[in-house]
């Protein structure tokens, strides 16, 4: 992509981040509140709709652009986890779905008039093990019948539609235990109160995640994405796009924390000099740029395979791991640079710490990375 396009999306991003200070990001932090101003500022400016293609309404740009627009709202302190999902999870629908499903929803999703952003796959009891999901869609006559329950169902409450991943051949009945599972496209304005329920999790940071509950929940057939019984393959698709922007996000995370630390530390005067002229205050910060610059250099490589349609899953998996990795090493070294100040509220720095430390976790967790590399690059023996 064209850099002058990234440096001025990028100076885009950061005049409309600028009106988002550490103040709003707090007071929402401190009730849970969902950003509603700044995500509506974000589609407004047509930041979310980049990845949709030009004839459904978005920019048709590519995932270096994405990736750059959440890296930017991260490194200005501002969070893109409340919409980054409008981004990327309409690719199942733009890659699987129906002319007739595309032309239904990506234009309403570019304009941000249809919000796509709930992504129902995890369950309580299969957790990182996706094939043993229990949700079960059951097909009667032009409609299928869903019951089961999802867990971290992020942003659902702020969504109008929903993919959904739910078995509709039991597992006992298929060749391969991927097979059997199937993807929807859920319209949440006909179903919630009426087969399906949310319920909010507080958690230790501001996400806005839920579970989600089926009993009878009533579907056209119509929103089957693809063929039935393939739709665990099609949500896989997915997968490196959201790693990549999510390891996106850990850079600018990790920069704010390195830009931080080091301000603070060149200003703080403690035994007459700045904290930041003892190497021991330094080499953590240092440290941390250094992981974060090779992050970013897996970062770039992941976009450009991607970009090309080129396999990227090695890269995609690596990219996210070394950015949440290097992410929170930085996050570390601003806490302690900070000493008691990290921990108070107005410095941003401990919310920014506790938001940083998810991605280790989700969307999925560093061991599950480590497998798949062992696996697929170093040919060693699946171990689960
Ligand atoms: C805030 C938040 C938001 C999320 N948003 C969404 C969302 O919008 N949609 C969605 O579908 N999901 C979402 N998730 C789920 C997330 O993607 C993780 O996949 C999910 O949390 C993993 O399942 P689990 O928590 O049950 O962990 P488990 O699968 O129980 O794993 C627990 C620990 O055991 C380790 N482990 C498990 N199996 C192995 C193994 N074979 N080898 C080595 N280690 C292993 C894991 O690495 C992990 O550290 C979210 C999670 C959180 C916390």
């Amino acid at each position: 992509m064209d850099s002058d396009i990234i440096t001025q999306i990028r100076q885009t991003v950061r005049q409309l981040c600028a009106e988002y200070p550490g103040k709003y990001w707090r007071e929402k932090d401190r009730d849970r509140a969902y950003p509603t101003e700044f995500v509506k500022a974000l589609t407004e400016a047509g930041l979310l709709s980049s990845l949709i293609p030009e004839e459904y309404g978005g920019a048709g740009l590519p995932l270096s652009v994405a990736s750059a627009i959440l890296e930017e709202i991260h490194t200005n302190g501002c969070n893109g986890a409340a919409c980054h999902a409008q981004m990327y999870t309409m690719g199942t629908l733009l890659r699987h779905g129906s002319e007739e499903q595309r032309q239904t929803y990506l234009p309403g999703i570019a304009s941000g008039e249809l919000r796509l952003q709930a992504f129902g796959v995890t369950e309580p009891t299969a957790g990182t093990d996706t094939t043993s999901i229990s949700t079960t869609a059951v097909r009667d006559g032009d409609e299928y019948v869903v019951n089961g329950q999802k867990v971290w169902t992020s942003r659902a409450e702020h969504s109008d539609l929903m993919i959904l991943l739910a078995r509709t051949t039991p597992k006992d009945k298929v060749a391969k235990r991927a097979d059997g599972l199937s993807v929807f496209v859920v319209d949440m304005r006909e179903v919630v109160g009426n087969g399906m329920t949310i319920r909010p999790i507080r958690t230790m940071i501001n996400h806005a995640t839920t579970e989600v509950f089926f009993d009878n929940m009533r579907i056209p057939a119509s929103a089957l994405i693809g063929e039935e019984g393939k739709g665990f393959r099609y949500i896989l698709t997915g997968m490196n796009a959201e790693r990549i922007l999510i390891a996106s996000e850990c850079l600018g995370d990790a920069d704010w924390f390195i830009r931080t630390a080091s301000d603070y530390a060149r200003d703080r005067k403690v035994f007459g000099r700045s904290i930041g002229q003892n190497q021991g205050v330094q080499f953590p910060i240092a440290r941390a740029y250094a992981e974060t610059k090779a992050a970013k250099l897996m970062v770039q490589e992941a976009c450009r395979l991607y970009d090309a349609g080129e396999p990227c899953g090695a890269e995609a998996n690596m990219s996210k791991m070394l950015a949440s990795e290097a992410s929170w090493a930085a996050g570390e070294a601003c806490i302690q640079t900070h000493g008691g100040f990290g921990f108070a509220e107005e410095y941003d720095v401990e919310r920014k710490f506790r938001e940083t430390r998810l991605y280790q976790i989700a969307p999925i967790s560093t061991n599950l990375i480590l497998s798949f590399i062992a696996e697929h690059e170093l040919e060693l023996p699946r171990s689960y």
